[in-house]
């Protein structure tokens, strides 16, 4: 006999009538210190690998600093660089692989924060250059489209290579780099956590999900009815809480 699958209901969050949790008022190089902290704690910690960009309302952009490992960033570390990628001020240096950046942010004005790591769950995905199923609810809190960049052969400081990937990923929110690693763009820091965790959390479920003999996969109608109010909307409090977390575990972050 065979199950008839009844509609999914869409989830469409209320706005709560109480703040969900203390409000924190954070400068954008404390926000972006967060994001690299909060990140690194869930799978993004390739050593000195990885970059973050954040679009700021004058068009100038802050930066990561080369150099150091991101759960060792604070905010008077972040750096601040024009269009192009040029240092325009912060104590340390900029990546050379900033045009990946530089290039995805002059192609994308959606993107206001762009997240570039190796990070150990989704690059094992991207050596696959397969984009990994969504096992459970956690997974599919991004819906959208993955690029996968079938081959990514160039230098990080390749200017045509950033085009290629900038070029492939299009208006995907993530794009997976073959034997590489992985590109996230959000429309603030909010998404751009959500994002990079649920596909890195996607990731590690997937593969432990195959390597046990395979599973089902979250019906394409579930995971859209779920996950797809969070492709436009932020999830209330998550990132909020994460720093918190962060911050309780070393307040030097903020300084
Ligand atoms: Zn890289």
């Amino acid at each position: 006999m065979t199950a008839t699958m009844r509609e999914p209901a869409k989830l469409e969050l209320q706005t709560p009538s109480r703040p969900v949790a203390p409000a924190l008022k954070l400068t954008p190089a404390q926000e972006i210190a967060l994001l690299a902290r909060v990140l690194f704690r869930e799978g993004y910690d390739d050593h000195l690998a990885g970059h973050i960009t954040y679009k700021q309302e004058d068009g100038t952009f802050l930066v990561n600093p080369f150099g150091l490992p991101w759960d060792e960033v604070c905010a008077s570390d972040i750096m601040r660089m024009d269009a192009d990628g040029n240092r325009l001020d912060g104590p340390w240096t900029i990546t050379q692989a900033i045009p990946l950046h530089v290039e995805l942010h002059r192609a994308r004005h959606d993107v206001t924060v762009a997240v570039h790591n190796h990070p150990r769950w989704s690059t094992v995905w991207a050596g696959l250059a397969r984009v990994p199923e969504i096992y459970d609810q956690t997974s599919a809190f991004y819906t959208g489209e993955v690029a996968v960049l079938q081959e990514y052969w160039g230098a990080v400081d390749d200017i045509d290579n950033a085009r290629e990937v900038v070029s492939t990923m299009g208006s995907a929110g993530v794009a997976l780099l073959a034997n590489h690693g992985i590109l996230v763009a959000a429309k603030d820091i909010d998404q751009a956590y959500l994002r990079a965790m649920c596909f890195e959390w996607r990731a590690r479920q997937a593969w432990h999900i195959e390597a046990l003999g395979g599973g089902q996969a979250v019906h394409p109608d579930v995971v859209h009815a779920f996950g797809d109010w969070f492709n436009t909307n932020t999830f209330p409090g998550l990132f909020p809480a994460m720093a918190r977390r962060e911050i309780r575990r070393d307040p030097s972050v903020l300084s």
